[in-house]
């Protein structure tokens, strides 16, 4: 009886200890931190490969998550694009170059404007966007720092030579038709807004890969959907 007595005693002293180890905020806080994505590999995560990886407001990058291998695809991009802003993911960017040339075949002449996004960068845009056009602007547009795809390196942004890529023009309909030929998809489709986090943009194209390009382009979902339906 005496031994058993000393045995559910240690149990509540090593009880109590694991609770208020609970309680401790620094083990919040690394759980927190542990919530972002951290130098995921891009050969070898879940869903096939981490080109399907999610960034969007629930699925924040962290402060140090850069891709590895960052490239500039041999495309013409704004005078005003920044050196930062000309890289993507190796692959995604040749797949970028093989989208450019097949729509140049078609006389359809896309430009590079904002592609890689570093987390320091993304902080700058914000502030200068709230200088400019408000806080209700930037909210509505422009992505909190890591929270944006352009971190992950295989998103971009393109435009045409009128500079109005909206969905009337020849260039956003080409690219809402045949991006998903190249691997990439239009990521923030119009009628999706409450699924994706972000208003209709005709212009950022985001590569997944062929399979994964063409699935959701046939379906017409988006990438969280497609994930959701893998799981
Ligand atoms: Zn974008």
């Amino acid at each position: 009886m005496k031994l058993k007595n000393k045995f559910v005693g240690i149990i509540l002293v090593l009880g109590t200890i694991i609770f208020v180890g609970g309680g401790n905020p620094l083990i919040g806080l690394s759980n927190h931190k542990d919530s972002y994505i951290k130098n995921q590999n891009l050969e070898n995560t879940t869903a096939n490969s981490s080109y399907l990886m999610l960034v969007n407001k629930e699925n924040p990058l962290s402060l140090d998550y850069k891709p590895s291998n960052l490239i500039k695809p041999n495309i013409k991009f704004l005078s005003s694009t920044s050196d930062e802003s000309k890289y993507m993911e190796e692959k995604a960017a040749k797949a970028l170059e093989e989208l450019f040339q097949g729509a140049k075949k078609e006389n359809i002449i896309l430009i590079g404007s904002s592609a890689y996004r570093s987390y320091r960068s993304q902080v700058r845009v914000l502030k200068d966007e709230i200088n400019s056009k408000g806080v209700d602007y930037a909210n509505k547009y422009v992505a909190k720092p890591g929270k944006s795809e352009h971190q992950s390196g295989l998103a971009i942004d393109v435009t045409n030579e009128a500079r109005c890529f909206d969905k009337t023009s020849p260039e956003a309909q080409w690219l809402a038709n045949n991006a998903y030929k190249f691997g990439f998809i239009l990521r923030y489709p119009e009628g999706k807004e409450d699924i994706t986090g972000y208003n209709y943009e005709p212009w950022h194209i985001r590569y997944v890969g062929k399979d994964a390009a063409k699935e959701i382009y046939d379906k017409n979902i988006t990438l969280e959907e497609y994930l959701a339906d893998m799981v």
